[in-house]
């Protein structure tokens, strides 16, 4: 990259909510230069469920059928509640999804959204700094970490949740949760015994969720509460699943059999962060022409697995909205209507995406709350907004995001 550059639209992030930006804008005939600070696609944390408002959101983004391929269909939701002193089992099994879930590998997905940009749009060990603003042009002055800057007249951060472009936007980061999860696969190359649901055993705090991807893979995740022991545990592999397996030791045998034969390398462990409802009511999340989009501007705890989803939503209506906003501008228009225009769009993204998020959002502050054990008042106070205003626990999984 030259020592200063300008470009009409930069995306900070390479993750799914990024490259699905980029494709999104591409598809619209807008073309945008992607900031990573990996030195290639990442894709940490093995695989994600997408419900059917993802998959909507895949097809219009002309990728679904070629990620679908790889992921077998989920058929129901079931729970185990095990008791651990008196070995008493309670299962339950309903719907997971308003229509069609799987569960996809993240690398397949990462590199699925990756291969339909036009080569170089992504910048790899392009780590954004600090972001200042043009005091000429008003637009975002981008500080990179090869100490070359960058010019932006559109700037979407899909920094995740450690956002700089939230930084830049004024807005309050992401806060801690006090649950963590672990994430890996287990490979049979013989076939699993598993059925194609989704399961979660819940004992104690504690829970373990196993997920098919396809006939030889499954996909598993423990949830519970962190300890300090953790920051140690997540950067060696071997503790992850020796820590895993003491977690769950009294679990079905198929579960933490499932546990002791994982792929090592795909093993992760991380501690959640999110975004609180409050605010996404009365955050702006724009700023001039900057905004932000998935885990920067949603981060939510994955207990209705819809942080991904809700990200390949953004990226359609952000694209959807720029580019409508773009179809009003004509070779005649200076620099200042263009800029305008620019900010319509992004106001609109922001108020479009608003409520959708507020909801998803509320829903999963919810059952973190209730996952890290609350006192009875707060317990009841969640059970309440469960009953009032999400009596139908799958509604959130229809939603269309609309046509790119
Ligand atoms: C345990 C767990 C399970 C989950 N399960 C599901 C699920 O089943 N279904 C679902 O839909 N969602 C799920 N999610 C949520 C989903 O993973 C996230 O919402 C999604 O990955 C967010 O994507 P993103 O692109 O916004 O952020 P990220 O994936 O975090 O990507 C951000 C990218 O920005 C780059 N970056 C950061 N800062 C800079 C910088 N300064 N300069 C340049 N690059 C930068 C990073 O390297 C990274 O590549 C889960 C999350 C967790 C934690």
């Amino acid at each position: 990259m030259r020592a200063v550059e300008e470009r009409d639209v930069v995306i900070v992030g390479g993750g799914i909510c990024g490259l699905a930006t980029a494709l999104a804008l591409h598809r619209k005939g807008i073309e945008s230069l992607v900031l990573e600070s990996s030195n290639s696609l990442r894709s940490a944390g093995a695989a994600i469920t997408i419900r059917t408002n993802g998959w909507l959101a895949l097809d219009r983004l002309g990728v679904g059928d070629k990620i679908r391929k790889n992921a077998v269909p989920l058929q129901a939701f079931r729970e185990q509640r095990l008791d651990s002193r008196s070995g008493m089992l309670i299962k339950t099994e309903g719907p997971l999804s308003k229509g069609e879930v799987r569960c996809v590998k993240r690398n397949e997905l990462i590199e699925a959204l990756a291969s339909d940009l036009p080569d170089g749009t992504v910048c790899f060990e392009c780590h954004v700094l600090h972001i200042e603003t043009d005091p000429v042009t008003s637009f975002p002055v981008l500080q990179l970490s090869s100490g070359s800057t960058l010019k932006a007249k559109v700037l979407i951060g899909c920094d995740g949740v450690n956002s700089v472009v939230l930084d830049y936007l004024g807005m309050n980061p992401t806060k801690v949760s006090c649950t963590s999860a672990v994430r890996g696969f287990t490979s049979y190359p013989n076939g699993h015994k598993f059925d194609n649901v989704f399961t979660i055993a819940k004992m104690d705090r504690v829970i373990l969720g196993s997920v098919p991807v396809n006939d030889e893979l499954v996909y598993w995740f423990i949830t519970r509460l962190w300890t300090s022991q953790d920051s140690t545990i997540s950067r060696d592999q071997e503790l992850i699943r020796m820590q895993s397996l003491k977690s769950t030791q009294n679990f079905p045998a198929q579960m933490t059999e499932m546990i002791r034969r994982s792929d090592k390398g795909s093993l992760s462990s991380m501690r959640f962060r999110y975004r609180a409802p409050w605010d996404l009511v009365y955050g702006r999340f724009r700023k001039g022409t900057a905004t932000v989009a998935g885990d920067a501007l949603h981060a939510m705890s994955p207990f209705i697995g819809q942080g991904g989803g809700a990200s390949l939503e953004d990226a359609i209506v952000l694209a959807r909205c720029l580019s409508r906003k773009l179809s009003e501008v004509t070779e005649e228009d200076g620099e200042g209507r263009r800029r305008r225009k620019y900010e319509e769009a992004l106001a609109d993204y922001v108020e479009e995406r608003r409520m959708r998020l507020l909801g998803l959002s509320i829903l999963s502050y919810v059952f973190n709350k209730l996952s890290e054990g609350p006192c009875m008042v707060v317990k009841i106070i969640c059970v309440l907004i469960l009953i009032v205003f999400f009596k139908d626990r799958i509604a959130h999984t229809a939603f269309d995001c609309g046509q790119l």
